[in-house]
């Protein structure tokens, strides 16, 4: 395959099934990117970050998987674009270890995630904590990422990143590309249960590729504007997650009438939320149908091909890593 001219790397968690905020926020930019004739995506499932907060080995495999499974049925396509997993690449452990040679300890220490994840699981501060932003310097450099899609939390990881390169070509001559930030849509799906965002651990969402009867229970119990105990209240759609993922997901005419609608009580909150189930089913109904269609085995072979693609380009950057280092 030729090399297209940009190159696009992007990691996400090890967090099993994708909910709506995570395909609004990412994974439907990330289709759209894979579809450019000019880029070359990897997509890859960090596993190997996912290690440093660990309670469960037995989760980790299925969680993984099924986050592959996912980024398939959004329809991430295997024959245009990488999908791997971080630890079916041995070359970024070598990388890895190659650029610990040229982080300051300081940086680390100094590192805004570290600070927070010590703090969240003080009982184990391991080791991996503090590396953690070497081993996403190897991820990124590793391929020669141009461009790295990443949201506000993540900045700092990809700056320590260019850090880190800059100090190797700075040492040991031009090697390693500048990766630069792609920013993310900065869209924020809100929780079903209007306490902040969608996220896996609070469970206040759903899988992307649920069926529609599935959704339907879980929204249409969602919290709603807390104004409205009775169809005859009139309600405030800026307090209501229903209205801010109508936002999102519905045509501009209905969101105004919902808006006005609620504010007027011209609408009740269960139909209310049944356009939005109407509208969500029709802009997942692709993914659903990719899903039904997907193997144990198409999961696997993409899984396969991609490592092989990723790693050709590890090889290739490790290889002069390695001269230049004097290897
Ligand atoms: S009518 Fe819709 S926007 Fe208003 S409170 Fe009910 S669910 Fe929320």
């Amino acid at each position: 395959m030729a090399k297209k001219p940009k190159t696009v790397l992007s990691l996400c968690r090890a967090t099993g099934v994708l909910h709506l905020g995570n395909y609004l926020g990412a994974v439907r930019d990330f289709v759209a990117l894979s579809e450019d004739p000019n880029a070359e995506c990897y997509f890859g499932i960090a596993d190997l970050h996912a290690l440093t907060s660990l309670t469960d080995p037995e989760k980790l495999r299925p969680a993984t998987r099924q986050v592959a499974r996912d980024y398939l049925a959004a329809g991430i396509d295997p024959q245009q674009s990488a999908l791997f997993l971080q630890s079916d690449v041995k070359e970024t452990n070598e990388l890895f270890w190659l650029l610990c040679n040229v982080t300051a300890t300081g940086e680390l220490l100094r590192s805004k995630t570290y600070k927070e994840m010590s703090d969240k699981q003080p009982e184990n501060v391991n080791a991996g904590l503090l590396m953690y932003p070497v081993l996403m310097a190897a991820d990124i450099l590793g391929p020669q990422a141009d461009l790295v899609p990443v949201g506000d939390d993540q900045i700092t990881h990809l700056e320590m990143a260019r850090n880190i390169a800059k100090r190797f070509n700075h040492r040991f001559g031009e090697t390693l590309r500048m990766p630069a930030p792609y920013r993310k849509s900065s869209i924020r799906v809100p929780g079903l249960d209007g306490k902040g965002k969608m996220s896996k651990s609070d469970g206040n969402g759903f899988g992307i590729a649920e069926e529609p009867e599935a959704i339907w229970e879980k929204l249409r119990v969602a919290y709603t504007d807390p104004a409205r105990q009775r169809r005859t209240d009139p309600g405030n759609p800026d307090l209501c997650p229903i209205a801010t993922i109508h936002r999102f997901v519905s045509p501009k005419d209905d969101v105004e009438k919902i808006e006005d609608g609620c504010r007027t009580a011209g609408i009740g909150c269960i139909d209310c939320k049944k356009i939005l189930h109407g509208h969500l089913s029709d802009l997942l109904a692709p993914v659903r149908a990719r899903n039904q269609k997907l193997t144990d085995g198409d999961v696997s072979d993409a899984l396969a091909a991609g490592a092989t693609r990723v790693r050709t380009r590890f090889q290739e950057t490790v290889a002069t890593v390695r001269e230049r280092m004097g290897l």
